[in-house]
């Protein structure tokens, strides 16, 4: 049965170019927007917190720059803006990487040009972004026209600063919590006030009016394979929260790159179930990332639909992805996505998961891939087919000049 139905409707009326947006797309959206329920939240009406509220100006510009115009440009980015952060986390994507930090300007100018180039949706990362004492006037003069959320442990949150993220145009935001006993969490988190932390940050969001409050978790094999992700849903669904983002740890760094931690095919099929289950439920929306990046769905958008501006302005596809194409103190933003773009396909699979082998071939004791390494790199990698988006996005006239056959498999 189709859900949501008078909201889509408020959504077309408010967005009346969505019905120039082609049949077999809007056929597609509705129907993966099905598997959601929206929220009202403040005043935004939100079906997951990786889209824009569908009643944003953001989601407007998705309509018509991506669904419509279909843009090359990304339409979803993150930016570090601190690389600062009490905890130590195991598997933490940033850990790596150095340099010189981005001043306030530096991200202001690069998240400008990345909304010229088409992002609707940024993510504010760090290291801890709130140790960026700026984050108040960043977040506010980002916003503008754009869904901002923001990853956090918590570290340093006030009420006081929770309201002003509010005021300032955060739409959501999404508390790291990744197991319901807290000797487990701060183990994992290198960090005695980790879980604690983490608690008082997601009370202090939920008692600010009109803030889409999530916890985010990363997943062991273990876990999954376990009866375990089931029950950290039911204690994050106890905390009162709107969402639950899930992803599954990542083999980004070398002591991971390893094939017992990367999940399989039935893995992620169980989080996607385990997603559908809660979401027809309707007490708090499930968004498992490997769902909205599988091959039934968007496919991984790194360095297509989806690029990591590090804290030092080192440009990667994706948050996952160790690779630096080039730092935005030297080149546009939109150059170095350009050379992303020319050596990354709309794959169906997650591009870390599928060759995080040949990190280990091209890193050399190297930690972040240097850009010639990368490209070198590259040159090995073949995609899978299309996403099911995708193939709709470039349909037959324009998939030649979208993916070159040479990188594909056969
Ligand atoms: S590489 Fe994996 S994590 Fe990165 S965008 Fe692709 S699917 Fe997502």
């Amino acid at each position: 049965m189709m859900r949501n139905i008078s909201t889509m409707l408020k959504v077309l009326l408010r967005n009346p170019r969505m019905a120039f947006v082609e049949p077999s797309i809007t056929k597609f959206m509705c129907s993966y927007m099905n598997r959601f329920r929206v929220r009202k939240v403040g005043q935004n009406l939100i079906l997951h917190s990786h889209l824009p509220p569908l009643n944003s100006r953001a989601y407007s510009k998705f309509v018509e720059e991506h669904l419509i115009k279909r843009v090359s440009g990304p339409s979803h980015a993150q930016i570090a803006i601190t690389n600062a952060c009490p905890q130590n986390c195991e598997y933490c994507y940033n850990k790596d990487r150095t340099g010189r930090l981005m001043n306030k300007e530096t991200i202001l100018r690069v998240a400008g040009e990345l909304k010229d180039m088409g992002v609707v949706w940024l993510g504010v990362t760090g290291g801890e972004p709130l140790l960026n004492k700026d984050i108040v006037e960043i977040i506010s003069t980002i916003s503008n026209g754009c869904a901002v959320k923001l990853f956090t442990t918590g570290c340093g949150l006030t009420p006081q600063l929770a309201a002003a993220l509010k005021d300032a145009g955060l739409f959501s935001v999404s508390v790291s919590l990744d197991h319901w006993n807290p000797e487990v969490h701060n183990k994992q988190r290198g960090y005695k006030n980790a879980f604690d932390e983490a608690i008082g940050a997601v009370e202090m969001f939920r008692n600010t009016a009109g803030m889409d409050v999530g916890i985010s978790a990363v997943l062991t094999p273990e876990m999954i394979r376990s009866d375990d992700t089931d029950r950290l849903l039911e204690f994050i669904a106890a905390l009162g929260v709107h969402e639950a983002w899930l992803s599954e740890l990542k083999p980004t760094i070398e002591p991971f790159w390893n094939r017992r931690i990367v999940i399989t095919e039935e893995d992620r099929q169980k989080l996607v179930h385990l997603q559908n289950r809660y979401n027809s439920d309707g007490k708090m929306t499930v968004n498992y990332l490997g769902h909205f990046e599988g091959r039934e769905c968007f496919g991984c958008n790194a360095g297509r639909k989806m690029i990591y501006v590090d804290a030092f302005g080192d440009v990667s596809p994706c948050v996952f992805t160790p690779m630096n194409f080039g730092n935005v103190r030297e080149e546009g933003i939109g150059q170095i996505f350009s050379e992303i773009r020319s050596h990354f396909q709309p794959g169906s699979h997650c591009f870390i998961n599928c060759n995080y082998g040949l990190l280990r071939k091209y890193s050399e004791g190297r930690k972040i891939l240097p850009k010639a390494e990368s490209i070198k790199l590259m040159d090995e990698v073949r995609f899978g087919e299309l996403s099911v988006f995708f193939q709709l996005y470039y349909g037959t006239n324009q998939i030649s000049r979208a993916v070159n056959p040479k990188k594909m498999v056969a």
